[in-house]
């Protein structure tokens, strides 16, 4: 049997996009083999949340030391105040399993990972239909203030322009047809048949 070779699949959006959803189903389809990638977080879970499986909800002293101590293969304070960051230990605890690990993770993030692993990662833009759509799907959502949609938004359309250095764009339009298109990318990648 040929040996094991693990891959990483970022997946990277404005919030708002649907990245999460289509990360959450490539997830569901086992012959992908796919894991996912749990970041460290400073901001508070939301009421769903669990620790652990959305995230490793940590203070923001806890992640300050994560910091200095170089345990991140990358972070980022996405938010003011709300750093999030992929710890080393994520990749080795998922190709371990034998399994590829999939990243829902922002654009600088998504970037950063494929530099440091560029033969190995397929990075993805989730593109939405437009702001306006943005706007309207964080305001149904009802998991955060009007000023955090704000500051969402305020940052869609500088997320929006690093889209071409991305592998491939995704546009979320339809989400039917976006899931289907993902399945198949990364089913290439793995050159499953
Ligand atoms: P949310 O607060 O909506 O869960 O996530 C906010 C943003 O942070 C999203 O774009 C999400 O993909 C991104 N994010 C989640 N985990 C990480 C990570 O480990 N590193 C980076 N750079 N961004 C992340």
């Amino acid at each position: 049997m040929k040996d094991f070779e693990g891959k990483l699949f970022v997946f990277s959006a404005p919030s708002g996009s649907g990245k999460t959803t289509i990360v959450r189903h490539l997830l569901a389809q086992e012959k992908l083999n796919l894991e996912f990638s749990v970041s460290a977080t400073s901001r508070e879970a939301r009421g769903f949340e669990v620790d652990g499986t959305d995230y490793y909800f940590i203070s923001l002293k806890e992640f300050k030391e994560n910091i200095k101590s170089d345990a991140f293969l990358e972070w980022e304070e996405v938010y003011r105040d709300n750093f999030y960051g992929t710890l080393k230990t994520e990749i080795d605890r998922i190709w371990a399993q034998k399994k590829h690990v999939i990243f829902d993770i922002d654009v600088v993030g998504g970037l950063r990972i494929k530099k440091k692993f560029p033969d190995q990662t397929l990075a993805v833009f989730v593109k939405p239909p437009s702001v306006d759509e943005l706007k309207i799907r964080l305001k149904k959502r009802k998991t955060e203030s009007d000023e955090k949609i704000n500051m969402r938004i305020a940052k869609a359309s500088v997320e929006l322009a690093t889209a071409p250095q991305f592998d491939i764009i995704i546009k979320n339009y339809n989400l039917e047809v976006a899931l289907k298109e993902a399945e198949q990318l990364v089913s290439d990648y793995l050159s499953l048949e």
